[in-house]
């Protein structure tokens, strides 16, 4: 959405479901999900509360690898602000890792007025060409490196500033030996987790195609469908096995 940012985005999407009257609750992190013991569906405790539901959709999202290293006025993780607030000006900066985010900070900072960038990657950059053409040849390092975050090393040189742009992990919650590919949820594409009847993922915690807003928005409206489409075939069999009951014993109940 043009001119506005993420956090904008999420407080109309918000206003939209208070709107709409729809039951939410924000700031509550799963640390599990489990089978309620109960009812029929899902638990999704923490240390605080506990909450019941039917169906679960998983949509944590991604966060960026760590490897190890910690945030700190020094050192940033991922792309976004975590980066962006960094003071680079007149600064050693080293980015660890190949790929687009790993080459648009190294860009991002020379135009903040860093005095040297320098890229270190395991393996030869996936950056896409137009952005690897903007990082000086020599300034790319690649193969096996040390980053030293308590020296502020990398392979022994002295950087002032690190960012560390090794990719996403899923973010799921505990308490489930969900099926994983390539460390994402595995979900059909009803968005239906197999072998865990009633849950469901969706967006970029799961194994689909091209993790983006959009992507990840609609890929919500389909799970949402799929569920629809579970309870009118539920509510349907209710129906049609209540039609089936004798006469006599309808007669009796009246
Ligand atoms: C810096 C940056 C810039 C980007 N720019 C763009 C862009 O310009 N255009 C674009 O289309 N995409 C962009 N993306 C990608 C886009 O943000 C994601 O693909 C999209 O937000 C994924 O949506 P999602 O709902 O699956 O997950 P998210 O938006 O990540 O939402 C997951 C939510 O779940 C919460 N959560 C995690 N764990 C738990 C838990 N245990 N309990 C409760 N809540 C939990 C998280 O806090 C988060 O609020 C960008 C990403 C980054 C990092």
């Amino acid at each position: 959405m043009q001119g506005k940012t993420g956090q904008e985005v999420a407080a109309s999407l918000r206003a939209h479901l208070e709107a709409a009257a729809v039951p939410h609750l924000v700031n509550f992190t799963a640390a599990k999900i489990q089978r309620s013991a109960e009812h029929a569906g899902w638990d999704v405790p923490n240390e605080r509360a506990t909450h019941t539901a039917h169906y679960v959709v998983i949509a944590t999202g991604a966060k960026p690898r760590r490897e190890g290293f910690v945030e700190n006025d020094r050192v940033g993780i991922g792309p976004g602000v975590t980066t962006e607030r960094l003071n680079v000006a007149d600064k050693r900066v080293a980015i660890l890792g190949g790929g687009d985010n790993a080459f648009d900070n190294a860009i991002f900072a020379l135009r903040r007025g860093a005095r040297s960038v320098d890229i270190y990657c395991r393996r030869a950059p996936r950056a896409q060409p137009i952005l690897q053409r903007e990082i000086a040849a020599q300034s790319v390092h690649v193969g096996p490196f040390q980053a030293d975050q308590s020296r502020m090393t990398v392979n022994g040189t002295p950087h002032d500033i690190i960012g560390v742009q090794f990719g996403y992990e899923a973010c799921i919650p505990g308490g489930l030996r969900l099926p994983l590919r390539d460390g994402y949820i595995n979900v059909d594409r009803r968005g239906s987790v197999p072998e865990f009847p009633s849950l469901f993922a969706a967006g970029e915690v799961t194994n689909y195609w091209h993790p983006c807003v959009t992507t990840s928005y609609a890929h919500g409206v389909q799970v949402a469908k799929s569920i629809q489409s579970e309870l009118l075939t539920v509510s349907s069999a209710v129906v049609s096995s209540q039609m089936d009951v004798p006469a006599s014993l309808l007669a009796s109940v009246a």
